[in-house]
């Protein structure tokens, strides 16, 4: 069995990234900008957003954080919004989720500029992803792409399962290891809360996505021996021996799955990393490579 280091890939990522910005500044060209937008003050989304923040510090990029109230209105936030979209100087825009509930997500995504879009969750991001053609893939699914060509993982021919459907997971990682690329030409099942026997499907997967948000759901007789195991569920278990009062737990129950697989995530330290390295691609992309074909 070997661990997918997320740590260790993210990092070979961010040098990669640091190196091409000292690269860019030496040509006298943009440096990336990316401006984030938090709404209120939700005690997980403040630590991702600063964490999203130390990142582009970490590689050399601007960044900017624009703190909202939680009682902001949908008009004044797509106004802010509009604010970043028109200002040349900003590359990616990013709103951290969830909202306010009295904010439509939605109508939040759909006002960023496609240009800028580095969560690539605006819907000319997503179309363009599921027709194959260049744009920002979701982070989390995107750094998962980016750790199975890190490892050299066979993907071709294999059977893979994703259990989830979100829009910034399950379904964006679903057509990413169908399409006809490299690390894609899966078979793919999608599976979701109202799949029956789930297990039945799990334990033929040579390639399983955990995305559904249940700690340890997936037990070692729900695997396939061999199998490749991507843990990306987050969940905070509250855990007074922690300095933080909580633990982090993935969806897979990674003691008991371990032995039996060829690759596993492990959680923390897995799928999040890559996430953040993701989106620092993407905000370089934004920059340089993939601005001459959204605009
Ligand atoms: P979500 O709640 O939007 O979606 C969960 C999906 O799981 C749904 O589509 C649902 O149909 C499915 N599901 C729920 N219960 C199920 C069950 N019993 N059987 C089969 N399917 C079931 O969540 P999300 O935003 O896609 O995130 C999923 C998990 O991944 C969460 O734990 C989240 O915190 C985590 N996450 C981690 C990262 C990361 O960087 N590691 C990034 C994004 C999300």
């Amino acid at each position: 069995m070997q661990i997918l280091d997320g740590k260790l890939v993210s990092k070979s990522v961010k040098n990669y990234l640091a190196q091409s910005v000292t690269i860019q500044k030496e040509k006298g060209k943009k440096i990336p900008h990316l401006a984030a937008i938090l709404v209120g003050s939700n005690g997980a989304s403040e630590t991702y957003v600063a964490g999203k923040i130390k990142d582009c510090e970490e590689v050399g990029f601007n960044s900017t954080l624009l703190r909202l109230d939680e009682s902001v209105s949908e008009k004044s936030l797509i106004e802010h919004i509009g604010f970043l979209n028109d200002d040349p100087d900003v590359d990616g825009i990013l709103v951290q989720l969830p909202l306010p509930v009295h904010i439509k997500e939605e109508h939040i995504i759909s006002s960023i500029d496609p240009g800028k879009d580095v969560d690539g969750f605006h819907p000319v991001s997503m179309g363009k992803m599921v027709n194959g053609l260049p744009t920002f893939i979701p982070a989390t699914p995107y750094g998962i792409m980016l750790m199975l060509e890190h490892y050299k993982i066979e993907t071709s021919g294999k059977y893979a399962v994703v259990i989830g459907r979100s829009h910034i997971v399950g379904t964006p990682m679903s057509i990413l290891l169908s399409r006809n690329t490299p690390y894609g030409n899966c078979t793919v099942t999608q599976c979701h809360s109202k799949t029956h026997d789930l297990a039945s499907f799990c334990r033929q997967a040579d390639i399983l996505v955990a995305a559904l948000g249940k700690p340890e759901f997936i037990t070692a007789d729900m695997v396939k021996e061999g199998a490749v195991v991507i843990d990306v569920g987050i969940t905070r278990i509250p855990d007074n021996t922690k300095k933080s009062g909580y633990r982090l737990s993935g969806d897979v129950k990674y003691d008991e799955v371990a032995p039996k697989c060829s690759f596993i995530t492990p959680v923390p330290g897995g799928v999040g990393p890559m996430t953040r390295a993701a989106l620092l691609k993407n905000t370089f992309n934004a920059t340089v490579a993939l601005k001459a074909v959204m605009n």
